[in-house]
């Protein structure tokens, strides 16, 4: 008798996964999305139907997106990607993560290779001639992380002399906006592909500053408090979005609203504490979304 109810139950499970798998050509393991259901056509609905994701994040950034141990990012970006997925009815361990370096991020969303990108993305109108963005769900502001006794770079107006090496990453606002400080871009400004490469860099001696936003610099200080600190206040505004598909409204929508909820039931806050706010930064009021 027992044995046909578990039968039974098996049986209406299957059923189940077979009817949440309907229309998957991709190979995806369904395991049962019930409780959420999508317009017909929508990105939603085909990742929901797929039950799986690929998303673009930082590998090399602690509080944000930092491969842990796991070999999976972890950070406030990821926790915020999570968040996301739950919403689509997606299981966390479907998701695929893809190294998603500043430079690369409206590639990879413009040629598919991501479904959204999670990365410590400034919304602006550059970026977004080519990409969408959802949010913002988090305000940063560009600064300049030095050696801890270093006295005399105390903001970017510090560079205007020519006498200091400042690094960044290639297609990246800091890397735009420091270029307004610095008296000759050439010997002055120095580039790599990730920020940790700038961290080593500074700590080696071969630049004497790294600027990006506060967060992610107060990751590096906060993983080694000896050797770095911050030089003064931040200099710029940089409002985080989600990157999607440029024409893609209603996935944008999705998102949005998927932000709105989160902060009203406390999840984007928690997010916020498990990751980068244990290195220091502040977490604010909400950003108010963009619903352009
Ligand atoms: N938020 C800035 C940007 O999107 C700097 C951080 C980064 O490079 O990810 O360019």
């Amino acid at each position: 008798m027992r044995i046909k109810r578990v039968a039974a139950v098996a049986a209406v499970a299957a059923l189940a996964l077979g009817l949440t798998a309907c229309g998957d050509n991709n190979g995806g393991e369904g395991t049962g999305s019930g409780d959420k259901s999508f317009t017909a056509g929508t990105t939603m609905e085909k990742l929901n139907k797929a039950q799986k994701i690929k998303i673009g994040t930082k590998f090399d950034q602690p509080g944000f997106g930092q491969k842990g141990l796991s070999g999976k990012p972890e950070g406030f970006d990821v926790e915020i990607a999570k968040i996301i997925v739950k919403e689509l009815g997606i299981p966390e361990d479907k998701i695929e993560w893809v190294e998603a370096p500043s430079k690369v991020r409206e590639d990879v969303i413009v040629n598919g290779t991501v479904d959204l990108v999670a990365a410590t993305y400034t919304i602006n109108d550059k970026r977004k001639e080519r990409i969408a963005f959802a949010g913002p769900y988090y305000e940063a502001g560009q600064n300049i992380m030095v050696k801890k006794d270093d006295t005399t770079i105390t903001g970017p107006d510090s560079f205007k002399d020519g006498t200091k090496k400042v690094c960044s990453v290639t297609g990246s606002t800091p890397a735009e906006e420091i270029k307004k400080y610095v008296k000759d871009v050439g010997p002055q400004l120095v580039l790599f592909d990730t920020y940790d490469k700038c961290r080593d860099a500074l700590k080696g001696g071969q630049v004497d500053a790294v600027t990006t936003d506060n967060v992610i610099l107060l990751g590096y200080i906060a993983k080694d408090e000896a050797s770095f600190k911050l030089a003064g206040p931040n200099f710029t505004k940089e409002p985080y979005g989600i990157g999607v598909k440029k024409d893609d409204a209603d996935f944008r929508s999705f998102i949005n609203d998927t932000l709105d909820k989160a902060v009203a039931d406390g999840s984007w806050k928690k997010a916020w504490d498990d990751t980068a706010g244990k290195f220091g930064a502040e977490l604010g009021a909400a950003p108010t979304i963009n619903r352009y």
